[in-house]
């Protein structure tokens, strides 16, 4: 499936051909600082079908405590999260869903993982009082 990705101030553009069926959340410490949320939501995307339209995206480089490296790349404009890059034990990029426009025509994620750090009220959020707009 084709997907269209940009940042929030749309300087960095990209696209690639995904599977829909291989949403990922990632409930991670990493996950949840670097997105300043309760936790990420990505898709992946081989090199061969990842394809940068526009920009230059920032990078930065994380290392873990393992020595593998990580490169989240990010809008040094808006700060907008965009793709984690290649890495030394995983070949293909990993798109962040909330900065594709067809993010509702995925599939539900099929996984979730580092559930031992996830938030306690998350599996509940449908619990929570809702509006369907701000307020
Ligand atoms: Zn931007
Ligand atoms: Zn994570």
């Amino acid at each position: 499936m084709k997907v269209d990705g940009h940042c929030h101030c749309g300087k960095i553009i990209y696209e690639a051909n995904v599977d829909p069926t291989s949403v990922q959340i990632c409930h991670c410490q990493d996950c949840q600082t670097l997105t300043g949320s309760a936790f990420r939501v990505a898709i992946p995307a081989t090199p061969e079908n990842f394809r940068l339209l526009q920009g230059d995206p920032r990078v930065y480089l994380k290392v873990a405590d393992s020595g593998s490296r990580r490169g989240h790349a990010f809008c040094g404009d808006c700060g907008a999260p965009v793709f984690r890059l290649p890495t030394d034990n995983n070949p293909n990029y990993a798109l962040r869903v909330g900065g594709l426009d067809q993010r509702d025509e995925l599939e539900p994620p099929a996984r979730q993982i580092w559930t031992k750090r996830r938030l306690s009220w998350v599996t509940a959020i449908g619990n929570i009082p809702e509006v369907s707009s701000q307020i």
